[in-house]
């Protein structure tokens, strides 16, 4: 894992409350089993529980199905990390787990062979979205994805949240957004896809965390 610890970001006051985190880890690759450097664009400020956590799933579960496909994940995409924000950006809402460093949201990966596979319309192969969301859900105490909620459509969020009784998330609709997966043709209009998550959740929405307990969040900096 490359990563360097960054000052304590902090307890910046936000609509929900505080947040930030005591020791942020800039995560900027993770090393492979076999020696090769994957980078994170941009590099993600999380919680050094929270990297280890991705390294792990990086490196055992997500690389090794990304080599299936018949290349090698060069890099992985940052669709969101720290974000001092409340869930929903709602003045008043719980903070998310954006806020406490303890959230990652992946977009997609780049391959050696110069393919980019995203998390949207579908554009993650069959095998990799599957394989994907086993290994999350079986590491990550939160996982949304396409179809959980309407927010979650072009990238998949994972935290290391803690609940009562040990409760855990995991909500990814694989079949979500396949029916547009060719990236070169265009959206047909008029066959209806799978089930709508949501009206007017089209990308570029104001992030909302639906997920009443999750902590989910749409792509920052969009
Ligand atoms: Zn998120």
């Amino acid at each position: 894992m490359v990563a360097t610890l960054d000052a304590p970001l902090g307890a910046h006051l936000a609509p929900g409350g505080s947040c930030g985190l005591a020791q942020a880890v800039r995560l900027s690759a993770v090393r492979l089993l076999d020696g090769r450097l994957v980078a994170f664009k941009p590099a993600a400020v999380i919680r050094c529980e929270v990297a280890a956590a991705v390294a792990g799933w990086l490196r055992e579960d997500l690389a090794p199905a990304i080599a299936a496909l018949g290349s090698q994940v060069t890099a992985v995409t940052v669709a969101a990390s720290y974000d001092c924000r409340p869930r929903n950006r709602v003045s008043g809402a719980r903070m998310s787990e954006h806020g406490l460093g303890n959230a990652l949201d992946v977009g997609g990966f780049e391959l050696a062979d110069a393919r980019v596979m995203k998390v949207e319309k579908g554009g993650l192969p069959p095998s990799l979205r599957a394989a994907m969301k086993d290994s999350a859900c079986r590491r990550f105490t939160t996982v949304l994805g396409p179809g959980s909620d309407g927010y979650h459509e072009d990238h998949i969020h994972v935290d290391l949240a803690q609940r009562r009784m040990g409760f855990r998330l995991c909500r990814w609709n694989l079949d979500a957004g396949t029916v547009v997966a060719r990236k070169d043709k265009p959206k047909p209009k008029d066959t209806a896809p799978a089930p709508a998550p949501a009206s007017g959740s089209a990308p570029g929405d104001p992030a909302t965390d639906a997920e009443p307990d999750g902590a989910g969040g749409k792509a920052d900096g969009k």
